[in-house]
């Protein structure tokens, strides 16, 4: 008995990789006061069925990458979240839509930025890593190749959603863009985001957002950046942001927890937090990311009032969490 019972714990610790995955589902002014019961079910329904999806593919022994795209996938496709389907206006009343993936085994990447009617940008943004010679497509370009690769197309209405159409309204007479979460007390929508390590040790990392509401000039966020709203690398880890891109940006934030793993030797918490708390905060940034290691450790550091996030992880249940 005694001797199984070891051969297992062997087993566990030693042989069988841990697997995990992260999400995220946008970061902002998110208030227990103003989450109304049914909302908050709502929310919580829409994470859980993409970590559970994304799960399903690491625990069948699937990619990482596999299962960050699964996962992002089921919330582009949710209205709820500001990616694919939900995605805020522009100033004039378009989807522009960014995306980005990268698997940490290879550094191959794939972003897009401003697409419009693409279903779901993250597999327009897989497939220019998977089969193009670049690693970023914008606007036009990028659907021309989204047609190419037999990438799903979607109509205008199938992006409208009238909550969103109210927010621009809202927006346009403050004359700034937003967050789409930080523009009402109530607006708790935000990007979305997968990292995950699979039973190989790889680490992939996926981010996918409509932008800020109001957003003009073709303005582009951290989202679409490597390294600025993803990064994923085997040596140190794999990040997905969310928040304000243009300090995001600045800070060249997924890119920068990686390094201070690996240059300055910070375990992944003390690098997520050294961004979000020293970095981040100190230029009056805002948002969160979401980071895991090969080790399956998982941090989701925000310095704002919340940001929907959770995970799961060999020998740990479902976590999932909105506020503080
Ligand atoms: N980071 C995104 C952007 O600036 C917005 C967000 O995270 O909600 O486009």
């Amino acid at each position: 008995m005694l001797i199984i019972k070891l051969t297992r714990r062997f087993y566990f610790t030693y042989i069988m990789k841990k697997i995990g995955i992260a999400i995220h589902g946008g970061a902002g002014t998110i208030l227990k006061s103003a989450m109304t019961d049914e909302k908050e079910k709502q929310y919580t329904e829409g994470l859980n069925n993409s970590l559970i999806t994304g799960w399903r593919i690491l625990e069948q022994g699937g990619s990482a990458l596999d299962a960050v795209t699964a996962s992002v996938i089921e919330l582009e496709n949710n209205p709820l979240f500001n990616a694919g389907k939900g995605s805020v206006y522009t100033n004039d009343e378009k989807h522009e839509m960014d995306a980005t993936i990268m698997d940490g085994k290879n550094l191959e990447a794939g972003a897009v930025c401003g697409v419009t009617n693409v279903k779901n940008p993250i597999l327009l943004a897989r497939a220019v890593m998977e089969k193009s010679e670049f690693v970023m497509m914008s606007t036009k370009g990028a659907d021309e190749f989204a047609k190419l690769n037999n990438i799903e197309f979607a109509s205008d209405e199938y992006f409208h959603t009238e909550h969103r159409y109210k927010q621009l309204q809202k927006a346009k007479e403050s004359g700034k863009a937003f967050l789409d979460h930080t523009l009402e007390k109530d607006m708790k929508k935000g990007t979305v985001g997968a990292v995950a390590v699979d039973a190989n040790g790889n680490l992939a990392s996926a981010t996918s957002t409509g932008g800020m509401t109001n957003k003009k000039y073709g303005r582009i966020g951290d989202t679409a950046i490597i390294g600025a709203g993803t990064y994923a690398d085997n040596k140190t880890c794999a990040v997905s942001c969310t928040g304000t891109g243009e300090y995001f940006m600045r800070t060249v934030a997924a890119y920068r927890v990686a390094a201070l793993m690996e240059y300055k030797k910070l375990s992944l918490k003390e690098a997520a937090d050294e961004y979000i708390f020293k970095i981040l905060t100190g230029i009056d940034g805002d948002g969160g990311l979401i980071a895991i290691d090969t080790d399956c450790n998982i941090v989701m550091p925000f310095n704002s009032e919340g940001m929907y996030r959770g995970f799961v992880k060999t020998g740990q249940e479902v976590e999932i969490k909105i506020y503080k």
